[in-house]
């Protein structure tokens, strides 16, 4: 979470040029998805095979595919904050 955070500081102070409000909302996403202490995302579930709603392994879909477009892919937790 460290850089993401990171990025939508930055792009939060950038000021005029950005929208804030969709800052806002991509932070409100991540606060959602954030990890459990057991690695699991506190937002998305997924069906067991008997139809058990179970927490998905973090980091899931939604997180990830944030990351991606803020920063680009993630490396497992090991990248370089910037
Ligand atoms: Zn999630």
């Amino acid at each position: 979470m460290g850089a993401v955070c990171d990025r939508l500081d930055e792009l939060d102070h950038l000021g005029d040029g950005c929208d804030r409000g969709l800052v806002a909302a991509l932070r409100f996403v991540l606060v959602c998805h954030q990890p459990t202490s057991r690695r699991r995302c506190r937002a998305c579930r997924h069906q067991s095979a008997r139809r058990l709603w179970r927490s998905r392994r973090w980091p899931c879909p939604v997180w990830l595919q944030v990351h991606y477009e803020l920063i680009g892919p993630f490396a497992g937790g090991r990248h370089r904050q910037q």
